[in-house]
């Protein structure tokens, strides 16, 4: 990889989760680097050489040390991902720029307060500041979903709009709102719970009283009655998250299972359905196992009405869906959640807007981590003034399937990213000589494009897998398989974000 020239255009984004901790080393330019990952510290702490269990053990003046033990430990853990990272690149603190941070809770984006955060023991910490003070430069925080969102308006499925909503599919269902390039955190930092919208009214129907009447009155009473509510892990009954999200799908499925409905999904996950993986339901919908066909089917349908509130409520440009389970099961929700929108029936709908696929996965949140320390200590990337446009090296053909970059001859398969980096391809398994894997679209999508250059001898007899087309359609990039000479030629000369993959032989 080319070493950057610029000392200060380096940042850090890092992902502070209930389980783990990332770390990524980022440049201006938005390429990821490096990445370091390690558990967050649980709760329970270690304190006097034993693990605490979380009851209270106090000081004399009755403070809890246990909590303020423990808020240290992950304020430790925060900072040693970032040394650490660092120190594995052969990198100090003083060539950084800024430090982004997310965190998953309510967050207090311009003082750097953590309001709340449910699983973790950062409430009511100003982490902003604390962790300002310990690493000596910029650092800017944000709640996680809300960076994702970032993220992915930057360098992602969102690039080139200014509006855009994301919905992230996991255990719960999370989300954020950037409207004009910036985040849309509300007057109490609680904007963008689309998950907690609620999608079924928790009162008691007006026809369950008057069938009642009529049935105490001898009537015969047509079946109409509501189904029972789940309550959701915000307290509330009839979130879209509880029955959507994967822990929705998990009670779904138990359900149908406890009840005798046969399926693979014990056996697919495990031998336990206690947590049933993204993978395992993925790898049922392929076995065609009915009844997770059945839920995943109802869960994208719930998904597409939630989409539609969206548009309804704030008609942003793109909606990016992603999270676990839109990762593992899109092929088979995609359509589902195409059709609900498609079918929206209000005269005034708005039209010809998308709904894409995160195109940077688990980097999205580090990435946006990384733009909100720069829209708050420099300028915002997301602004096309601000845009930094990456330096293409300049390409030239020549015979004999030989492509000069600087007078250097080239001559065996290699990338050139989004940010104009050269790298090295692997050569092709036999079984698939000419052709474009899934993998290399991966590693040219990371930096955000939205053009992607096949150039290969072959080009007449390379037609990209449908996989690897519908991969590309779900995120809203551009593709073309050319010939060399012609790929060369559209390199040279195509103005918007372009990566390329080059195969000789
Ligand atoms: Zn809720």
């Amino acid at each position: 990889m080319r070493k950057l020239s610029s000392q200060k255009n380096l940042y850090i984004g890092v992902d502070v989760g209930g389980t783990k901790i990332q770390a990524s080393l980022i440049t201006g330019l938005g390429s990821v680097i490096a990445n370091y990952r390690c558990e967050t510290p649980r709760n329970g702490s270690v304190v006097n050489g034993s693990v605490a269990n979380g009851s209270a053990v106090n000081d004399s003046c009755g403070n809890n040390l246990i909590g303020r033990r423990s808020v240290e430990t992950t304020l430790n853990a925060i900072e040693e991902s970032i040394r650490i990272l660092l120190r594995e690149q052969n990198r100090t603190l003083n060539e950084i720029a800024g430090v982004g941070i997310a965190v998953p809770g309510v967050v207090q984006q311009e003082t750097g307060l953590v309001v709340v955060t449910p699983n973790m023991n950062l409430s009511g910490v100003e982490l902003g500041q604390r962790m300002k003070d310990r690493l000596g430069v910029p650092v800017a925080i944000g709640n996680d979903c809300n960076l994702g969102t970032l993220g992915e308006c930057w360098l992602g499925s969102g690039r080139n709009t200014s509006s855009c909503v994301g919905i992230f599919i996991g255990t719960g269902i999370g989300a954020g709102i950037v409207f004009d390039n910036r985040i849309l955190s509300g007057a109490g930092q609680a904007a963008g719970e689309i998950g907690h919208i609620i999608s079924q009214i928790p009162c008691e129907h007006w026809r369950n009283h008057i069938n009642a009447t009529k049935h105490k009155q001898g009537i015969k009473s047509s079946k109409n009655s509501l189904p029972e509510l789940s309550r959701c892990g915000c307290g509330n009954y009839g979130c879209f998250e509880t029955f959507a999200s994967r822990t929705a799908m998990e009670r779904f499925i138990r359900e149908a299972v406890e009840r005798g409905a046969k399926s693979v999904i014990t056996d697919l996950n495990g031998g336990t359905l206690e947590v049933i993986k993204s993978g395992a339901i993925a790898k049922a919908l392929k076995a065609n196992d009915k009844v997770v066909t059945l839920i995943v089917r109802y869960a994208a349908q719930v998904i597409g009405y939630a989409c539609l509130t969206v548009r309804h409520l704030i008609d942003p440009e793109v909606i990016v869906l992603g999270g676990g389970v839109i990762e593992a099961c899109q092929k088979f929700m995609m359509p589902i959640i195409d059709a609900v929108v498609a079918n929206d029936q209000l005269p005034s709908a708005p039209g010809k807007r998308r709904i894409l696929v995160s195109s940077l996965g688990d980097n999205a949140v580090v990435l946006g981590a990384v733009a909100l320390v720069r829209s708050v200590h420099g300028s915002n990337p997301l602004r096309k003034t601000h845009r930094i446009i990456p330096k293409y090296p300049q390409l030239h053909f020549m015979a004999e399937n030989v492509i000069h970059i600087a007078d250097e001859p080239y001559t065996k398969d290699f990338f050139i990213l989004s940010d104009g980096t050269i790298q090295p391809r692997l050569k092709l398994p036999k079984k698939n000589i000419h052709g474009f894997r899934l993998k290399d679209i991966r590693t040219v999508l990371s930096g955000g494009v939205d053009l992607i250059i096949f150039g290969s001898p072959c080009a007449d007899e390379i037609t990209l897998s449908e996989k690897c087309h519908d991969y590309l359609f779900r995120r809203g990039i551009d593709y073309r398989v050319l010939p060399l000479d012609e790929a060369v030629h559209l390199y040279n000369t195509v103005t918007v974000r372009h990566a390329a993959v080059w195969h000789f032989s």
